[in-house]
């Protein structure tokens, strides 16, 4: 899920887990996990790992992907081989 801290506009992602659970009365639930462990729910009031305010904002899962720009690169664009000129043939005569 990504986050963003209101602050310092730092963003970040942390994964979670969410069970849904029913007790025996049939009462719906959610249990949010994360790295196993049980966790309160991450919206509101997460703390930004940056600058350490709680005035961090969630958004929905896939808005990184449409905002690519908020992502740092993680390895520098790979040269692409593909030569940019088709090979010039040699004329007949
Ligand atoms: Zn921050």
């Amino acid at each position: 899920m990504p986050f963003e801290c209101r602050g310092c506009w730092h963003v970040w992602e942390e994964e979670y887990v969410v069970r849904h659970i029913e007790d025996a009365h049939g009462n719906a639930g959610e249990i949010w996990l994360r790295a196993g462990l049980p966790v309160p729910p991450p919206s509101p009031g997460a703390i930004c790992p940056h600058c350490g305010s709680q005035q961090a904002t969630t958004f929905p899962d896939g808005y990184l992907a449409r905002h690519p720009e908020l992502i740092p690169p993680a390895q520098p664009v790979a040269p692409d081989a593909t030569p940019l000129l088709s090979p010039v043939r040699k004329p007949l005569y």
